[in-house]
């Protein structure tokens, strides 16, 4: 049971190193692989994305520097001729109509005192507006002001006001005010493309954004500022120009942004890419790459199962084999009967020991035991009974032997002793013992007790002109020895 549990195991070690070793590499190739595909495409996403952000910030500041010089030009016309300033701004509308939707100059009451869109008749009061409040607080500040998006009373569309104060002798006397329409900025950056989840922006330092292009409806209010997040972007103490990868404020997606930041004007020029775009067709690769990776994760735990079941016959059968290898080396080696060692191994351990004793030095004996006057026991007993006789006799010498020594049957009622590291006379005192214990035991049979005796020729190996052959002729002179000599004793060649 444990044995079948072990090859259980030992097939199922096969099979899961199958699949570690094909598995795990290529699963970990793949996902090293795609983290490289994404980064390469984040980097150039990144890079995309700065780039547009350059262009647009370039295109802000020109337009900021050209609105900047046409309120300059036109509040010079006002301060220094009234008349002529009205045919200027005519002509500088027709030349920039896309660009101004409005030129007017508010008095330093805060009363509108000129529309280019009409004529004025009564008085609409815009003390109110951030940039009358932003000049009349600083009168002598001759700074251009860039409002927040407003909702044109006059115009009716959203314009980013572009103003300057009025100073005349010293002293402020109104603002003069160029509107920008929002659309100016959003309908230009509308054509570039970033994406369906994308957006170009033009933000105040305020929060408030002053053009918005998307090709998605995006709900930004013009006079709203956006939530007061943490943004490195509103950030003056953070670098000017970056990247941010986060929740973007506008849509509360997940967003790369690019953003630039110009001090001296307060915009923010902001590129809003979305992953959902650009990584759009690598999620595609991926899934596909993923899934191919499953079908072929399937096939693999198939095969391994195949491995699996393999294994487990290869093992069962290996085992089966060497189960079926090891009797058959049993009975070649041992004697069915007696348990003895058998004549061809028993001779194979003698030629062994012989070849060591001739490398090594030593000692080493050999006995040769015949059974005396056996026929009879089979004559007078039968055969079966002289097996029995066998059987004990070998029983015995076993346990009179050490475990060094080999025990071997070379034939019929003769066996041989082979004794390591021993010499003739210890061998000789062996062999005694041995014949005295046979002498004096009674085998129990069913036909009564038996009792045989046994003779012995002792020989010891010579280091020098012998062999294992030599040795075993010469226990067998002695055995030969004893027998004539009245059997029941032990002969050597070496003693007289
Ligand atoms: P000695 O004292 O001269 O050795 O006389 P012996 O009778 O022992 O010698 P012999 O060689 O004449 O007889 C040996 C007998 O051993 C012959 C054979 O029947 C018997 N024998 C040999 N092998 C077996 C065996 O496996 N079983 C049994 N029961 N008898 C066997
Ligand atoms: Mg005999
Ligand atoms: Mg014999």
């Amino acid at each position: 049971m444990h044995r079948h549990r072990v090859i259980k195991i030992k097939a199922g070690l096969a099979a899961v190193g199958f699949l570690f070793i094909t598995l795990i590499p290529m699963w970990g190739a793949l996902h090293v692989w795609l983290n490289q595909e994404r980064a390469l495409i984040e980097r150039a996403a990144s890079n995309d994305a700065m780039n547009l952000a350059i262009a647009f910030e370039v295109h802000v500041q020109s337009v900021v520097r050209f609105v900047d010089v046409l309120i300059q030009d036109l509040r010079e016309h006002v301060v220094q001729d009234q008349g002529g300033f009205q045919d200027v701004v005519k002509e500088e509308l027709e030349r920039y109509r896309d660009m101004v939707a409005q030129v007017s100059v508010i008095s330093k009451n805060g009363n509108l005192a000129y529309s280019s869109l009409n004529s004025v008749t009564g008085v609409i009061d815009l003390s109110g507006r951030e940039h009358f409040r932003v000049h009349s607080e600083n009168p002598l500040d001759d700074k251009l002001f860039i409002s927040k998006p407003v909702f044109g009373r006059v115009s009716g569309i959203w314009s980013i006001q572009f103003t300057r104060p009025l100073i005349v002798h010293g002293k402020f006397s109104g603002v003069i005010v160029v509107s920008v329409p929002t659309a100016f900025f959003s309908d230009f950056y509308s054509k570039i493309n970033v994406g369906n989840n994308g957006l170009i922006a033009l933000v105040g330092l305020d929060r408030v954004p002053r053009a918005v292009a998307s090709k998605k409806y995006v709900d930004i209010r013009m006079d709203e500022s956006l939530p007061d997040r943490d943004l490195p972007y509103f950030d003056i103490s953070k670098p000017a120009e970056g990247l941010y990868r986060g929740v973007s404020f506008f849509d509360g997606s997940e967003s790369l942004t690019a953003y630039r930041r110009q001090e001296n004007s307060g915009l923010i020029a902001m590129v809003k890419l979305s992953p959902s775009d650009y990584l759009a067709s690598y999620y595609k690769q991926e899934n596909i790459l993923y899934g191919s990776a499953l079908v072929v994760s399937l096939f693999l735990l198939a095969f391994s199962c195949l491995i699996y079941f393999v294994a487990l016959q290869h093992l069962r059968s290996t085992k089966e084999l060497k189960h079926a290898y090891g009797l058959l080396q049993e009975r070649v080696n041992i004697d069915s009967l007696t348990g003895a060692l058998s004549r061809g191994c028993f001779l194979e351990k003698l030629d062994k020991e012989f070849g060591e004793f001739l490398i090594a030095g030593g000692k080493l004996s050999f006995i040769l035991l015949d059974i005396d006057y056996f026929k009879k026991v089979n004559d007078i007993y039968g055969h079966p009974i002289g097996d029995l006789v066998l059987k004990q006799v070998v029983s015995l010498c076993c346990s009179g032997l050490r475990d060094s020594d080999s025990f071997g049957r070379l034939g019929g009622e003769e066996f041989g002793i082979i004794l390591a590291q021993t010499d003739g006379d210890s061998a000789t005192a062996v062999a005694e013992k041995l014949r005295m214990a046979i002498e004096s035991f009674c085998i129990l049979t069913s036909r009564g007790p038996i009792r045989v005796t046994v003779s012995l020729g002792v020989a010891f190996a010579l280091s020098v002109g012998d062999s294992a052959s030599k040795l075993i002729s010469r226990a067998d002179d002695a055995l030969y020895c004893a027998k004539r000599a009245g059997r029941n004793r032990v002969s050597c060649t070496f003693c007289s």
